[in-house]
């Protein structure tokens, strides 16, 4: 009689989940295991937190539908709370566990709490597959040369066939029997203590939900669209539902796979007709794919301030200036309209991020760890290969061979909100320039980082 516990993290789902798949081959008796572990809500991340409200409500989504899905076939999702190594090497103790299953993860830190809890249980088979990705890690010969930037990681992968979606598919019918791993009050009471965001927040943040469900309609609905078809030319725009895929936090939730994202763009390819704008949608796959391997690479150097430039940057930490971004009152309106989308919905379009960094960076003089701090705490579809990898690249530290991005914020106004809609709808220009302390003697400046540094993208 094999027992298994599966523990789900970055992988709220039960198709194409290769490490369950894997245990539900071996197991006879299986629990289902999700994790709430305190550190996660303590300011610790410069000050910030590693999971914020709009994380936590797809979180909690995500986690009511997968208890629903099991219920179904008369299982539970077993809530527990606390340091995740402990907690999981308690209860395979406890339970007399044979084996673990847990999706291999991108980040340094969760890699590190894996490597605990396999050190602690030498009897205990630990199973660990990496999924998050559209190839499989045999499939690539990846070298620090091939990462070295997105285009030579992209000239690799164009001629690699991707994985075929398959085998994912996971008969919920034939799963092995419920182990029982606390008692039915106690798994209840962990239920309750759960906040109930089945029911939308706000008007902004109802737009997001996570749960694999609601992800496999979203993917449904969107490719029944005709939006695929004109991607490339709206996906840089700052407002509205179906200008891009809205599939971010779905993907870094684990709620959909990006196989199967893939899978339903060849499919709508081979139905509609392949075109410029659907190629678009696989590119920005391909970038999601690229920092997700650059982030295994890099380990901790993906939160390093010098990265892999020559020299460290030339900017600071200004609480006062800070304090402005993150609340949406710098004197940039259209930086303040995309912070106020952050903060309110959990959400903001790509260019938006890349225009609000790259002012945190060369117009605040700031380090721009702590803006990708607080993205983190802020973003509902926070990855952490994604943003820390696209934070670096912005400030000139990461994979950028152009040594960073210095957007021109009057020029991207005039070109992304030309009648100001969108500063309009998000108070952008309802500005306090009251410029009264030491930070302020010398901001906004005009030549940040030097004239190298200082492009002017569009
Ligand atoms: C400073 C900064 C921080 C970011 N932080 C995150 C983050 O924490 N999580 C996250 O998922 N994305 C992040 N991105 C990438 C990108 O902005 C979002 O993925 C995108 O805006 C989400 O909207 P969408 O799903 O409609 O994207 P679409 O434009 O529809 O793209 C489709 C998918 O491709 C992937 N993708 C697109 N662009 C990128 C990119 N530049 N890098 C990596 N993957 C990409 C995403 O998974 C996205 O869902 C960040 C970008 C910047 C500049």
């Amino acid at each position: 009689m094999k027992k298994a516990l599966y523990w789900f993290s970055n992988d709220l789902r039960l198709q194409d989940n290769r490490t369950l798949t894997t245990l539900l081959m071996q197991a006879d008796k299986i629990a289902f295991v999700y994790v709430i572990d305190p550190r996660w809500f303590k300011p610790q991340n410069f000050h910030h937190k590693m999971v914020g409200n709009h994380r936590w409500r797809v979180i909690c989504q995500s986690l009511l539908q997968l208890q629903y899905q099991l219920q179904q076939h008369g299982h539970q999702l077993t809530l527990v709370s606390g340091p995740a190594e402990q907690q999981i090497i308690t209860l395979a103790r406890e339970h007399e566990i044979d084996i673990i299953g847990h999706g291999e993860q991108v980040g340094v830190y969760e890699q590190q709490v894996w490597q605990t809890i396999i050190q602690a249980l030498p009897q205990v088979e630990c199973v660990s597959l990496w999924d998050s990705t559209l190839f499989a890690s045999n499939q690539l010969n990846l070298t620090p040369d091939t990462l070295a930037s997105f285009s030579k990681f992209r000239k690799l992968i164009e001629r690699e066939p991707i994985a075929p979606h398959g085998p994912g598919k996971i008969h919920l019918d034939a799963l092995p029997y419920p182990l029982t791993l606390v008692s039915e009050e106690e798994a209840q009471h962990a239920w309750t203590r759960l906040p109930n965001y089945g029911a939308s927040q706000s008007e902004h943040s109802s737009l997001f939900q996570g749960g694999e469900m609601t992800a496999i309609a979203h993917l449904t609905q969107y490719f029944s669209s005709d939006a695929p078809q004109t991607y490339k030319q709206t996906r840089n725009a700052l407002d509205g539902w179906q200008q891009s895929t809205k599939l971010s936090h779905f993907l870094s939730l684990g709620n959909v796979s990006a196989r199967q994202v893939w899978q339903e763009l060849k499919l709508y390819e081979e139905q509609y007709g392949a075109n410029e704008s659907t190629y678009w949608i696989g590119f920005e796959l391909w970038w999601r794919e690229y920092f997700q391997w650059l982030a295994l690479q890099l380990d901790w150097r993906l939160f390093s301030f010098q990265g892999r430039a020559q020299q460290p940057p030339l900017t600071s930490y200004f609480a006062e200036r800070f304090k402005k971004w993150c609340h949406g009152t710098t004197p940039y309106p259209l930086v303040n309209a995309c912070m106020r989308e952050l903060n309110s919905t959990g959400y903001m379009s790509n260019r938006g991020r890349q225009l609000v960094a790259s002012c945190l960076v060369n117009e605040m003089g700031i380090d721009w760890r702590f803006g990708a701090a607080y993205f983190q705490q802020q973003l509902g579809d926070h990855d952490v290969a994604a943003n820390w990898g696209n934070w670096q690249y912005i400030a000139g530290v990461g994979a950028d061979p152009r040594g960073g991005r210095h957007f021109n914020l009057d020029k991207q106004t005039q070109m992304f909100d030309p009648e100001g809609h969108f500063i309009a709808k998000w108070q952008g220009d309802n500005t306090t320039l009251a410029l009264d302390s030491v930070d302020a003697a010398d901001w906004p400046r005009d030549d940040p980082q030097g004239s190298a540094k200082n492009r002017d993208c569009s």
